[in-house]
């Protein structure tokens, strides 16, 4: 166990965080119209009748964002609600057509369920999910464009939005922003959402609270549309430090609702527990209730796709990966596929663990460099396997293909075609290598003196005359052996 509690001058403190989690379904069409869900469209283009609310519309529920939410209710391990019903959430603002939101208040889609999450130590933590409802989001005001006026964008006005909340199980920033990291992994390997924090297709409301160990939750705060990961983890910080110092001094947590300033990295007060509007929640009468069939959603589990969590054990499993390497492989959706390819080209299986270095250490390194994703990787997994293959077979060093990679990078030629081009093909005959290596030996007696009265330091010193003579082309394993052998 990791230990979270915050120790100060009166003692520990332990943190109590609950996330609410809203992400933009991934449709085509709205939730109850037919208009196009899209980023950064002309303003006011993909705005249906239903969207803007015109007298006599009714929404039609777009069965895709259905199926949306039970995939990933049943990726994060939830119960499956066989009845769900839409309810009408009701508040004034202009940016909401409707003058309500249609969401799921009673009896939403999605139950109970879990996540797990990465601990420091290598150990698991589960986190429940307390619920996941389907609802719409609304349009957007824009306040910076016109001197005097507001201006409305109601594109994104009926898009489909999941909302995830967590029971209050995380008990420091570094969890949360791990389970808001491998949520959206989990989603965007599930295609139910883009979970693209950037635009806006991800966001969170933080819900944090302080106690003593051992007695009741503190009054938490809820920290609104935090919208990076890194974000969340400043108002997490932000707020703890905030709450301890204010109780500390004899002060108490308002619950209140905050908003997150990411240019003085703090939060401010938005209203208190007392303004919060009453959104007299009703069943929209424009809806039937929601009801599936267990065999609908059998079929739907079947169709889940291997989830990051399943496929990290099976790396680990199938090509002898570390937790730590195969995480890494995984942490998005194309490099296992790229890595898989470079392992199926493999001459030697038993290379698979020195591909993992290869993608995760050179490759991604340049690509960095060059500001490139795997998918636009000027070298594919078959030529990085060809490469791979060259030092399985011991024709070249691992030194020497780092740079053949480099010219890989730039030539777009085979590994092979530039070893041999080049001339690099290491020296690997046994009667040549010891033949210099007694030359190397037989030109520095008084090196080879030192080292046999104790000085092991030297054998470096060996190596590298080796190198030099060979200019870098002995096999290191051989030379090595032989020069200990001979020493
Ligand atoms: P509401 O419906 O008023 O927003 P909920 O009880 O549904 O309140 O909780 C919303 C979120 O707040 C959930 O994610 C929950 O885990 C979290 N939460 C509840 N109590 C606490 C607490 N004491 N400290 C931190 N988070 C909390
Ligand atoms: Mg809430």
């Amino acid at each position: 166990m990791i230990n979270t509690l915050i120790t100060t001058a009166t003692g520990d403190w332990e943190v109590i965080i609950g996330l609410e989690v809203h992400t933009q379904v991934k449709s085509k069409t709205k939730l109850f119209s037919g208009a196009a869900t899209s980023f950064a469209a002309e303003p006011n283009t993909k705005v249906s009748l239903v969207d803007a609310a015109m007298p006599g519309m009714l929404p039609v529920l777009n069965e895709v964002c259905l199926e949306q939410a039970v995939k990933t209710g049943l990726a994060l391990n939830a119960q499956i609600n066989l009845y769900s019903v839409f309810d009408r959430k009701n508040y004034f603002y202009a940016d909401l057509p409707q003058g309500y939101q249609i969401s799921q208040f009673y009896h939403p889609i999605v139950g109970e369920g879990y996540l797990d999450i990465d601990l420091a130590d290598e150990t698991t933590k589960r986190v429940r999910i307390e619920r996941i409802h389907l609802e719409q989001d609304a349009g957007k005001s824009i306040h910076d464009v016109h001197p005097d006026k507001s201006l409305i964008d109601l594109n994104r006005c009926g898009t489909a939005l999941m909302e995830i909340v967590t029971k209050p199980d995380m008990r420091s920033a570094d969890e949360a922003m791990d389970f808001v990291k491998k949520l959206r992994l989990i989603l965007r390997y599930l295609g139910s959402s883009d979970a693209n924090m950037d635009e806006g297709s991800l966001r969170a409301d933080v819900n944090v609270s302080v106690h003593r160990p051992g007695t009741p939750f503190g009054t938490r705060a809820e920290i609104k549309n935090v919208n990076s990961i890194r974000f969340i983890g400043q108002a997490i910080d932000y707020e703890v430090n905030r709450q301890i110092t204010l109780l500390e001094s004899g002060g108490a947590i308002d619950q209140e609702t905050r908003l997150f300033d990411a240019s003085t990295v703090t939060t401010r007060s938005m209203r208190s527990k007392e303004d919060a509007p009453d959104y007299r929640y009703f069943p929209d009468p424009d809806l039937l209730p929601v009801m599936l069939t267990q065999d609908y959603v059998n079929e739907i589990k079947g169709g889940l796709p291997e989830l990051p969590g399943q496929k990290r054990a099976r790396f680990m499993k199938d090509y002898g990966l570390s937790l730590y390497d195969a995480t890494v492989l995984v942490s998005d959706m194309e490099t296992p596929l790229y890595y898989e390819a470079v392992v199926t080209h493999l001459a030697k299986k038993d290379g698979a663990k020195m591909a993992s270095n290869w993608v995760s250490g050179e490759l991604f390194a340049l690509l960095k460099e060059h500001n490139l994703s795997i998918v636009d990787s000027p070298i594919g997994p078959q030529q990085l396997a060809g490469l791979l293959n060259l030092i399985g077979e011991g024709q070249i060093s691992g030194r020497t293909a780092k740079d053949v990679l480099e010219d890989m990078w730039q030539s777009g030629k085979e590994a092979s075609v530039i070893v041999s081009e080049k001339g690099l093909v290491q020296m690997s005959d046994a009667g040549e290598l010891e033949g210099i290596i007694d030359k190397v030996l037989g030109d520095n007696p008084q090196m080879v003196e030192q080292y046999r009265s104790g000085k092991d330091k030297l054998f470096g010193f060996f190596v590298g005359q080796v190198m030099k003579v060979t200019g870098g082309k002995a096999n290191p394993q051989m030379t090595n052996d032989i020069l200990k052998k001979k020493l």
